[in-house]
């Protein structure tokens, strides 16, 4: 029997399949993973929507106090939390790897707990009293990708519990053994059904999607998914948080100093590997100062060590599956075909593991894969602009709008420029700066409904307004 088990109804579930999960550092075994079979998913539904009835009409402060004991939670169980997470998915423990991950989660649960829905009086007159509350929708599915994934069902579950709804989430194939760990712990300190995890191939998303009794489909993946999930949720018209990926250009004026932006410019877009949807994925630079920032940036991402993620040298571990290497191995080798020069990397490491080097690209332009689609993983296109209206003109044609930024030392300037943006977050001299008390979302292809703060809570809520008549002689 596998070690790890689906939570449904606060058991853990065995089941009669399983899959395994490897280290796409090593290729080692790390574990197997259950795969729920569609019954498995109705119980968990069944056990979610029971869960509903009490848990959406607890008083407030007790589901702000088990928010707050989860995140207790989560931190006393980080360190093993972490161990998985690098194992499974690749990413070193130290930098902005699982230990850091770990710290998101915990910060994202006690800035939610933190948060408030309180009841707004529209109208309190003579003869009327209108208020305006925030109700739960009831039970929240929850499909999560691999990049991030403790971080990503943080982002998706939190809310959800907060505000009285209950969850089934589902995590992705490639990385589910931390998620599944991850709900077992919290599971343990909320009424039974209140959170449920399943996990397993074989449509069981499209399924959750369909599902009569789910209300909400938060989902964060590819866009091509993202439209599937909208068209599979149409028929039971559920609500939908999509956070779809992006294809993220910056844009670096002349006025800047190369040397002093490109260990920024490098974070942006390397951050676990360029496996993050808010990546810079496109580097727009001016003529004048091309060549210094190029070299600059290469400079860099040359020192960053690379190699198994469980060795504490390491700051980048492996891109986590074949599906992505591949994807990879090819964006470069078309984007060198069309005449792109590799000032590191260009070549997949070899020997054992998914490992492929920080790769700058210089001499390319707008036509190449690598700079037209999202690649979500180490390779940065440098392209050259000459005209500021231009850059932007050519940053905005991209059917993407997750994030942007603007790179110069004229701060009113870059800000006016980052308004050109058309995207959900625009940076000026940061990119990817996401913060729990800052709603986070795209527009365009790149999904819709934010998360996080205020704005984000209120997306696992509908309004109901109560209007009172103060009529006399009732
Ligand atoms: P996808 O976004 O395509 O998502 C795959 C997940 O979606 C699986 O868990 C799958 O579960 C589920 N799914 C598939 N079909 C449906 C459906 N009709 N309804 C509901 N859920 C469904 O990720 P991939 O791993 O295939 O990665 C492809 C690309 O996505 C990457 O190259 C990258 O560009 C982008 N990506 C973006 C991320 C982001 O953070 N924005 C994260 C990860 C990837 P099941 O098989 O159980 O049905």
């Amino acid at each position: 029997m596998s070690e790890y088990g689906l939570v449904i109804d606060g058991k853990k579930v065995p089941t009669e399949k399983w899959l395994e999960v490897k280290n796409p550092a090593t290729g080692e075994v790390v574990g197997e993973c259950p795969v729920a079979t569609k019954a498995q998913l109705d119980e968990a539904v069944t056990a979610a929507a029971r869960a509903f009835r009490s848990w959406s009409r607890v008083p407030d402060e007790e589901r702000v106090q088990a928010v707050q004991h989860i995140a207790g939670v989560i931190e006393a169980n980080a360190g093993e939390l972490a161990t998985l997470l690098t194992r499974e998915q690749g990413k070193p423990l130290k930098g902005m790897g699982s230990e850091f991950e770990l710290g998101g989660c915990i910060a994202w649960t006690s800035a939610t707990a933190a948060l408030q829905l309180p009841v707004k009086v529209l109208d309190d007159s003579p003869r009327t009293r209108v208020e305006l509350h925030r109700k739960p929708v009831g039970v929240v599915g929850s499909i999560t990708p691999w990049n991030w994934p403790l971080m990503i069902a943080i982002w998706h579950v939190i809310p959800a519990i907060r505000s009285g709804n209950t969850v089934v989430i589902k995590p992705s194939p490639y990385t589910p053994l931390s998620t599944l760990r991850l709900v077992e712990l919290i599971s343990e300190v909320l009424p039974a059904g209140v959170i449920n995890a399943v996990a397993g191939k074989d449509e069981l998303g499209q399924a959750m999607t369909e599902h009569p009794d789910i209300q909400k489909i938060v989902f964060t993946g590819s866009c091509a998914t993202g439209r599937k999930v909208m068209g599979s949720a149409a028929a039971t018209l559920k609500r939908l948080t999509l956070e779809l990926g992006g294809n993220d250009a910056g844009i670096v004026l002349p006025d800047v100093d190369p040397a002093a932006v490109a260990e920024s410019i490098v974070g942006g877009a390397f951050i676990n590997n360029g496996q993050t949807c808010a990546a810079l994925k496109r580097l727009y630079v001016h003529d004048s100062i091309y060549d210094e920032m190029c070299d600059a940036l290469a400079a860099v991402a040359t020192r960053i060590p690379m190699g198994d993620g469980m060795d504490e040298g390491n700051l980048q571990g492996p891109i986590q599956n074949k599906m992505q290497y591949d994807k990879i191995c090819s964006m470069v080798e078309e984007a060198l075909e069309m005449g792109g020069k590799a000032l590191c990397g260009g070549a997949p490491s070899g020997g054992t593991g998914y490992f492929y080097p920080l790769t700058i690209i210089r001499d390319v332009s707008e036509g190449c894969r690598l700079v037209d689609e999202e690649q979500f993983g180490p390779a940065l296109p440098v392209i050259r602009y000459f005209d500021i209206d231009d850059a932007i003109e050519r940053a905005n044609r991209c059917e993407n709008g997750l994030g942007g930024s603007i790179w110069s030392r004229d701060l009113a300037k870059a800000a006016e420029l980052a308004g050109r943006l058309e995207c959900g977050t625009a940076w000026v001299n940061i990119h990817g700066d996401i913060r729990p008390d800052v709603p986070f979302g795209g527009v365009k292809q790149s999904g819709f409904g934010v998360e996080f703060a205020q704005e984000g809570l209120e997306e696992y809520t509908s309004v109901q307004i109560v209007n009172i008549a103060r009529g006399e002689g009732l």
